[in-house]
């Protein structure tokens, strides 16, 4: 049996954090199996429903590098892959279904079932009035013009049972289920209708979704029951909470995968780090590629319990991919946010790559990028008042006078020239004058980055170049007054 499974996102908003760790899961066990994954709409809300948010969803599942086999925008054998579209299948199985007796015309309005619920009857759901009307009875409704939803006659006193592969066995007794609309009035079908039918005619093999839906599994497994279909397996992920234990909230922020995107993270730490919410392999390992993780992954590892969303984690690996990363696939992803930085100056990618070079070890996320580079487009410094003092030696002159000429004489700052050349000015600094060490070091240190502390000098003078070295330790002797 070739395992097929898939992501069906209501288009309805952003993907969020959730959804995509949902994919995930299953493209993780398609990938592990040998088997397919597939990507449908599910728009029958009409009103809210937008193919936006179908590209924008598609398109951030494919920047997280989560491809499809099937179904929206790729095609298939067991198209359409929008519910909308799908409208004629549905009808025919509904054909099925009142074939065999399971379903029935509902002409309720939403008033009246708000008043039955009042007098206490069907208290928890629908009472089942209509399930009793006589023939003629619809007939003349329905020759009158009303427009009836379609309702699915639950079983009565019998218990759904089925193993879901996370949370183990299932039991619900069809007298706490009552029966549901699958059509509504205006002949779209409901979810979990649409669900099945989609689930069976595209040969769906496992069923992995958020745990928000175990409450409609046994609603669905009446359903195959009715047609007589086998059921799909299922898996129920579990919750994600924020760090104080309660459900993912606004108060998280933005948790839609576009803005993590914006903030800078990789995609590759995202997977790695919506990976371990709720799995975990079976030695104790943080930092895994895409590769790893599928060669490991198995959904009896997949926790029962909430995975709790840690944001230092996520830092921390965002953080250890980007130290690892190939620099060019850097430069192409800071692009944007040099932009979004406004920083429109004409940099060179070669640039762009020596400087995340140097500072990616500092960075959480490629938005922080930026700072630095601001910062490295200067040509002026602001010295600040504790740096002052190393500006104020009696050597500093002579110190930042020799360190001038020497730039002066440099083709171009390369790294290993300029190790070099500081090498040999302290050196020579040492037998000309007697100064050496920090009284060098730190007055160059402060001309050239007005601080302290800092990279490199053998880093920060290839990230300046010589002109801007030059004018840098020009405005720091001026605010020194040397
Ligand atoms: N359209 C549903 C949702 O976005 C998916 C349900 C399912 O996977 O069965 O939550």
């Amino acid at each position: 049996m070739t395992v097929r499974v898939r992501f069906a996102p209501s288009p309805t908003g952003p993907l969020h954090i959730g959804g995509a760790r949902t994919v995930l899961f299953n493209w993780l066990f398609a990938r592990r199996q040998g088997g397919k994954m597939l990507l449908r709409s599910e728009d029958t809300d009409l009103e809210r429903s937008d193919v936006k948010w179908e590209q924008a969803i598609a398109e951030n599942l494919r920047w997280l590098g989560l491809e499809w086999d099937e179904g929206l925008e790729v095609g298939g054998a067991n198209g359409p892959y929008r519910q909308t579209e799908r409208l004629e299948i549905y009808k025919e199985y509904l054909g099925r279904l009142w074939l065999g007796g399971h379903v029935y015309y509902c002409f309720c309005t939403a008033e009246e079932l708000a008043a039955q619920r009042q007098q206490g009857e069907g208290s928890f759901g629908y009472s089942g009035r209509c399930r009793h009307l006589a023939p003629q009875e619809v007939e003349q409704k329905l020759a009158e013009g009303l427009k009836p939803t379609i309702r699915f006659k639950v079983p009565k006193e019998k218990t759904v049972v089925f193993q879901d592969l996370i949370r183990g066995e299932v039991s619900v007794d069809t007298s706490d289920i009552s029966d549901f609309v699958i059509i509504k009035s205006d002949g779209i079908p409901t979810y979990n209708f649409a669900v099945v039918v989609d689930d069976l005619t595209m040969g769906i093999t496992h069923v992995i979704r958020a745990n928000e839906h175990l409450t409609n599994t046994p609603n669905q497994i009446l359903i195959y029951d009715a047609l007589g279909e086998d059921t799909p397996e299922f898996a129920h992920v579990s919750l994600i909470l924020d760090e104080t234990g309660r459900k993912m909230s606004k108060r998280m922020g933005d948790m839609s995968v576009e803005a993590y995107a914006r903030r800078g993270y990789l995609p590759e730490a995202i997977v790695n780090f919506l990976a371990l919410l709720g799995w975990s392999p079976d030695e104790e390992k943080e930092i895994m590629p895409l590769e790893e993780i599928v060669s490991r992954f198995d959904l009896e590892r997949v926790s029962k319990s909430p995975a709790v969303f840690d944001f230092k984690k996520l830092d921390w690996l965002n953080n250890q991919y980007l130290q690892h990363a190939d620099l060019d696939y850097l430069v192409s992803l800071s692009h944007p946010h040099l932009e979004a930085a406004g920083i429109d100056a004409k940099l060179s990618d070669e640039w762009l790559a020596y400087v995340l070079g140097v500072v990616r070890d500092e960075l959480n996320n490629l938005s922080e990028f930026p700072e630095h580079v601001k910062e490295y487009l200067s040509d002026t410094v602001i010295v600040s008042p504790e740096a002052k003092e190393h500006l104020l030696l009696e050597s500093t002159p002579l110190v930042l006078d020799a360190l001038t000429e020497r730039l002066k004489d440099m083709e171009k700052l390369e790294q290993d020239a300029c190790q070099q050349m500081l090498k040999q000015l302290n050196k020579d600094l040492k037998k000309s004058a007697g100064v050496s060490g920090k009284a060098v070091f730190m007055p160059i240190r402060v001309a050239l980055s007005g601080a302290t502390s800092g990279q490199e000098l053998y880093y920060l003078l290839p990230i300046l170049g010589r002109e801007r070295a030059l004018r840098r330790i020009e405005s720091a002797q001026a605010q020194a007054g040397i």
